[in-house]
């Protein structure tokens, strides 16, 4: 016959954008390039006795704690 159907095809195309895309953001992760999402807005943080906003990453899920 003449090679696989097109919807084959098609499949395998989606498939290797999505892994592309999952690699990219990897990449900006080790880069230090979070995306860094609120978790918990300013609350007084009784350990380093100052404010902090608590935030993690959508991609990785590494946490980070800012100071005001
Ligand atoms: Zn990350």
């Amino acid at each position: 016959m003449s090679g696989p159907p097109n919807n084959v095809v098609q499949l395998r195309k989606v498939r290797s954008e999505r892994t592309a895309k999952r690699a990219e953001g990897k990449t900006l992760c080790s880069s230090g390039f979070h995306k860094w999402e609120t978790l918990k807005h300013s609350h007084f943080d009784v350990k380093q006795g100052k404010l902090v906003t608590t935030q993690q990453c959508s991609r990785c899920g590494q946490q980070r704690v800012q100071g005001t």
